[in-house]
């Protein structure tokens, strides 16, 4: 029996995990990945993180998983299938997995999110054979190639650049006429002489046989379609939250984002959300970490109050 168990190894699993340790807390973090990280794992390059400027997405996952070991967190790998309630004695929470079912008084749920699919005809089918949702897990088979990103946020503008260090040729596909990612990296995408914007565009279809050969493009605005060869196309439309295995337990918005203020408390007593699974207005690295630590500090008052 835990006193809090941590379900998810980001930044907000991470940051709860540190926070909770020196707080003197018994505690695990579940993660079906060895591999600490999240989101950040596949992250290029990351300069807006306080003290670690131009920082690699790998290089960061490692500091913070250093940190945690060196506290002496343990952590647990096996995948999460769902959550109960009601244990004996009261109040007792259990997180089931692939490989057992741990009991704690308090949880923190840090599952993150994950890539949105574009929804376009062969975005499944050549998943994998020129299809890709990670610049820099995959960018290198594309080294001297063409390549196009669909997207306009961090993510896309990110991946662009990443790429434009490898491939001849980037094409960022967006389907406005501005693009939603910081402006630092909107200054870095053009000067880049490699990288062609197409703007007011939308992928309309993912063409190959057998592995990614161009793309059926639609323009918004001169109503024209158009295709473009290319080798790849990796997909940065946005993120969901992995938040699936809690609905009907705690309340969550229509995106399925969980209700929850910046105590972090749920619905539930004594479950607590962090990261990018909770509604909050910016989700960054750096506000992922802050809510791991605001998170225990609420926990902290329930187990006070509950023991
Ligand atoms: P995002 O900011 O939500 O941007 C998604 C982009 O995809 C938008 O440009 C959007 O277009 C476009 N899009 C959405 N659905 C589409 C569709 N069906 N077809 C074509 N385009 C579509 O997502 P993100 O870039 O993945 O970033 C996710 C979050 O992580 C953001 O909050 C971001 O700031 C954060 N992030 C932080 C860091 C960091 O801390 N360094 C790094 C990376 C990401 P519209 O602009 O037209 O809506």
């Amino acid at each position: 029996m835990y006193d809090v168990l941590i379900l998810g190894a980001g930044p907000a699993g991470l940051g709860a995990a540190i926070y909770g340790i020196r707080a003197g807390l018994s505690l695990a973090v579940i993660d079906q990945s060895p591999v600490s990280g999240g989101q950040v794992l596949n992250t290029y390059e990351v300069d807006n993180y306080l003290g670690l400027p131009m920082i690699s997405g790998a290089d960061m996952s490692d500091k913070f998983r250093e940190h945690a070991d060196k506290l002496g967190v343990e952590f647990i790998t096996a995948e999460i299938t769902g959550i109960g309630l009601g244990g004996k004695p009261e109040n007792i929470k259990t997180v089931k997995t692939d490989n057992g079912s741990y009991e704690a008084r308090a949880l923190i749920l840090a599952t993150g999110a994950a890539h949105v699919n574009l929804g376009v005809k062969g975005e499944k089918e050549l998943a994998g054979m020129g299809v890709s949702y990670c610049a820099t897990c995959d960018g290198a088979f594309f080294r001297k190639r063409t390549v196009a990103v669909a997207g306009g946020g961090d993510v896309a503008v990110e991946d662009a650049i990443f790429l434009a260090g490898l491939c001849k040729k980037v094409y960022l596909i967006h389907r406005r006429d501005k693009l939603r990612a910081a402006d630092i990296l909107q200054k870095r995408l053009m000067s880049l002489e490699n990288v062609e914007i197409i703007w007011d565009s939308e992928v309309k279809e993912i063409k190959g046989s057998d592995m990614v050969e161009g793309v059926e493009l639609f323009n918004k605005k001169s109503g024209e379609s158009g295709s473009l060869a290319v080798n790849g196309v990796f997909i940065a439309v946005g993120v969901r939250p992995l938040t699936e295995l809690f609905e009907g337990i705690i309340e969550m918005d229509e995106g399925g984002y969980i209700i929850a203020g910046e105590d972090c408390r749920t619905s539930m007593e004594g479950i607590y959300a962090a990261g990018d699974i909770r509604k909050k207005p910016m989700r960054q690295i750096i506000t992922a970490v802050a809510d791991g630590a605001n998170a225990v500090n609420s926990l902290q008052n329930y187990l006070y109050l509950n023991n």
